[in-house]
């Protein structure tokens, strides 16, 4: 097994940093279950990492810092005559490798977020999901996980087997063990068809019921400081139906739009604030209309070249359009300059004690600020909005809340808690972001 001593990780989104005791990457099962037992017997924390895309300080350990690099591969496919099938994985394979796996076999995840460089564990673990009314995200595609304890056991788990530690383990911060392995619900492989077009962001909010309910995957960029927003709409398309986006298009919109030319305006949005509402004016509109149909993974995904720091909030989808209002508001009345579009998705509500669609229809609201620009006095202004309205962060993206508002705002909180307390009393598992969440108090080091 590689290990190394004392190097400083860091996240994508270089918000968090951490200098474990060691770094450890267990070649097997086999070895990380000893590694595993052997750091809670000195004494150590252990925590895994995925692909660091976590803007908290969710992955940080002073202790043993576990990479799953080898396990990552494909242990079974079991098909169902509904066309669906159990897909059991590694559980450090990047969701890159797990697309690929299952476009080769004919399968597909049902629904996706944004970006595919996390791993299948630390995308569950934080409750990572994308966008439509009638799905769940990624961790409600979860039917079993494999979990290592900090005894070293090995525990596969389900709805049917200990539930309510699998309660924890699909969707839990890591705060109950380390998982070894995650068997997924796929569907066979379908295609989508892509309607991205410029809209009224007035137009939007009254259209808004019927966008969300009658579309597969509806979300909307909002361009601050404009009233303009960018409307994705994604439906599957029978067999055989084709709309090839012309290349040279395909990579303006992405690469020049998005990512390219998108990386200037932010750059001189930093270095003249005030010319910030004329920007958003500008790339709001230079967005054009563009229909296209891929298979679903090369849809739901994007490539996310400009570094930034999120702040997402999950509210009640009733809720929505007065949240943005009071978020405009605030942006005018404080004068802060945003660059960046805010991101809205929706979901169906969920039985997932942790998940943040639970028991609620959901309307996902993200802010966010380029990586060279002061994002405090925004994202506490969000949190306070959102905070009105009985928001609750996105596990993986920045928040300040702690245990007790958590309790409010999750009915099996305290299920979660006491789950946690009885499978891992002594806090192996647990980081200084966790403590925060759970309102765990440990000495470990
Ligand atoms: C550019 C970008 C785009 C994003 N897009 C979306 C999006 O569309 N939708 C969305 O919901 N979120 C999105 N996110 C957030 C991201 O999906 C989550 O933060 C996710 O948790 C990151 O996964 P990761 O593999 O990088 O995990 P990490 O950030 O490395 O870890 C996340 C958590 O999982 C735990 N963990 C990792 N592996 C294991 C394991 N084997 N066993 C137990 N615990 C483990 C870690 O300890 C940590 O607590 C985005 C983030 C970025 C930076």
């Amino acid at each position: 097994m590689a290990h190394t001593q004392r190097a400083t990780w860091r996240n994508w989104a270089r918000t968090a940093a951490a200098t474990p005791y060691r770094s450890d990457t267990p070649r097997d099962l086999q070895e990380l279950s000893a590694t595993v037992a052997r750091a809670a017997a000195d004494g150590r924390r252990v925590r895994a990492v995925g692909g660091g895309h976590s803007f908290t300080p969710a992955a940080v350990t002073e202790g043993v810092h576990l990479h799953l690099d080898h396990l990552t591969g494909l242990e079974s496919i079991e098909r169902f005559d509904d066309g669906t099938a159990h897909v059991t994985v590694g559980a450090g394979m990047h969701l890159y490798a797990l697309n690929a796996l299952l476009a080769a076999h004919g399968l597909a995840m049902r629904n996706l977020g944004d970006i595919d460089k996390q791993t299948v564990a630390g995308a569950i673990s934080t409750g990572t999901h994308g966008t439509g009314a009638r799905l769940g995200g990624l961790a409600t595609q979860v039917v079993g996980v494999r979990l290592v304890t900090a005894a070293g056991e090995v525990l596969d788990l389900s709805r049917d087997e200990r539930p309510e530690l699998f309660e924890l383990a699909r969707l839990g911060l890591g705060s109950v063990g380390i998982l070894a392995a995650v068997t997924i619900e796929v569907v066979p492989a379908f295609r989508l068809e892509a309607v991205e077009e410029p809209w009224a962001l007035d137009d939007v909010l009254v259209e808004l019921d019927g966008l969300v309910d009658d579309n597969d995957h509806f979300e909307f960029y909002w361009f601050p400081h404009t009233r303009r927003a960018l409307t994705k709409r994604n439906n599957r398309v029978a067999d055989g139906e084709v709309a090839e986006l012309n290349r040279v298009r395909a990579w303006v919109d992405d690469e020049l739009l998005s990512n390219g030319l998108f990386g200037l305006t932010n750059r001189l949005a930093t270095l003249v604030p005030p010319v910030t509402p004329r920007i958003n004016a500008v790339a709001a509109r230079a967005l054009s209309a563009r229909r296209f149909i891929a298979p679903s993974a090369e849809v739901f995904i994007s490539p996310r070249r400009i570094v930034f720091r999120e702040m997402e909030y999950a509210v009640p989808r009733a809720e929505l359009p007065g949240v943005l209002a009071e978020i405009e508001s605030w942006l005018r009345s404080s004068g802060e300059h945003v660059p960046f579009p805010l991101e809205v998705r929706f979901a169906a509500a969920d039985d997932l004690w942790l998940s943040t669609a639970h028991g609620r229809e959901t309307a996902y609201v993200a802010a966010h600020q380029y990586v060279k620009m002061p994002f405090k006095r925004y994202f506490d202004a969000v949190e306070q909005i959102m905070g009105q309205v009985d928001g609750r962060p996105h596990w993986g993206k920045m928040h300040w809340l702690d245990a007790e508002r958590f309790g409010q705002l999750y009915p099996r909180f305290a299920d979660a808690q006491r789950v946690r307390a009885q499978v891992d009393p002594d806090g192996v598992f647990g980081n200084p972001y966790t403590d925060h969440v759970f309102g765990d108090r440990h000495s470990h080091g």
